[in-house]
């Protein structure tokens, strides 16, 4: 076993989240799968595991997928050493963290925030944006005034101990390149099926460290980020936001599994898809992750490294995608 796998055994294992009397463990390299059990989670990155446990746990609380997948991420959302999602995550080039979330259902509700400050939940505020409001995104102050509105804790503004320590040292040189797997922070995306195979997904991240200020990525961005369909499946994306938006990738892995293809089919010409529409491709990391309501799950990469967490009632591992490169 590599090293990180021992690591990622070890950490995963440890953690408190994990669902009690449920099997966690490490199954290591996908094949492609027909899970076929109801309810299915999924989600992105190791921090996928405690979230698919936390949201299982609510799953079995309320019954509602919804729930599920707000409270799944908003565990991610609080876990400080996570430097890519909630407030602890690393700042824009200002030294400012702002902060993306969606959440959308299969009926095609959906609602989303975008650049937003100060809102340890950016999650729970675009469920609140989809439930309460005639919009679907809300950016910025505007999205900071609604929360205010709506009762939202506004959290003092100041970096993690960890985020100010690697902003210091970024700006020394002041570069801006994305390392394409920092494996353990990334963006959570998750997508779940209920028993009755209602679907849902939600989507949350601080977005690039070092951005240019103002920067908005994917994961707010119905349709790029995320997309839910109760009549076909639901997809989610990681990775460099830019190059999911340019081919619309959870929207066009649903439309494409809508036409027949399997999850893994359509995961796997959404990335050739992306190879083709962004340059420099050897410095671009994206993933996705794809379900559909036969159970089918799908999950590919433009490079190794991706990796994703499968919850139902009786297990949850982590499972490393297939890779184009
Ligand atoms: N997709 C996110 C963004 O571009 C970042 C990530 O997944 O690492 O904002």
């Amino acid at each position: 076993m590599s090293e990180r796998r021992k690591f990622i055994k070890k950490s995963l294992l440890g953690s408190a989240l994990l669902v009690p009397g449920v099997s966690n463990a490490f199954v290591g390299r996908q094949t492609n799968q027909l899970i076929g059990e109801k309810p299915l989670i999924l989600s992105t990155w190791n921090h996928g595991l405690p979230a698919n446990a936390a949201a299982i746990s609510k799953l079995k609380e309320t019954g509602s997928i919804l729930d599920a997948m707000e409270t799944g991420v908003k565990d991610t959302e609080l876990d400080l050493s996570n430097l890519s999602v909630g407030l602890q995550g690393l700042p824009d080039r200002e030294g400012i963290t702002t902060l993306d979330a969606s959440i959308m259902t299969g009926d095609g509700s959906c609602g989303s925030v975008a650049f937003v400050r100060q809102v340890k939940h950016p999650i729970s505020l675009a469920r609140a944006v989809m439930e309460k409001t005639p919009h679907v995104m809300l950016a910025g102050e505007g999205a900071r005034q609604f929360a205010i509105a709506e009762g939202f804790p506004i959290e003092k503004e100041e970096l993690s101990p960890k985020a100010k320590e690697a902003y210091e040292k970024w700006k020394v040189t002041s570069q801006y390149k994305p390392v394409i797997n920092i494996e353990n922070h990334d963006t959570i995306g998750m997508i779940g099926m209920d028993k009755d195979g209602n679907l849902a997904g939600s989507c949350t991240t601080s977005g690039l460290a070092y951005k240019m200020h103002g920067r908005v990525g994917d994961s707010p961005i119905i349709g790029a980020g995320l997309y839910v369909d109760n009549e076909v499946g639901a997809a989610t994306a990681t990775g460099l936001g830019e190059s999911i938006i340019r081919i619309c990738g959870s929207f066009l892995i649903v439309e494409l599994m809508r036409q027949g293809r399997t999850p893994q089919e359509a995961c796997e010409e959404a990335v050739r898809r992306l190879i083709s529409k962004n340059k420099n491709i050897k410095d671009i990391q994206a993933g996705f992750l794809a379900m559909n309501k036969e159970g089918q799950i799908g999950a590919f990469a433009v490079h190794p490294g991706f990796n994703f967490a499968q919850g139902t009632l009786n297990s949850n591992v982590m499972v490393d995608s297939k890779s184009h490169f």
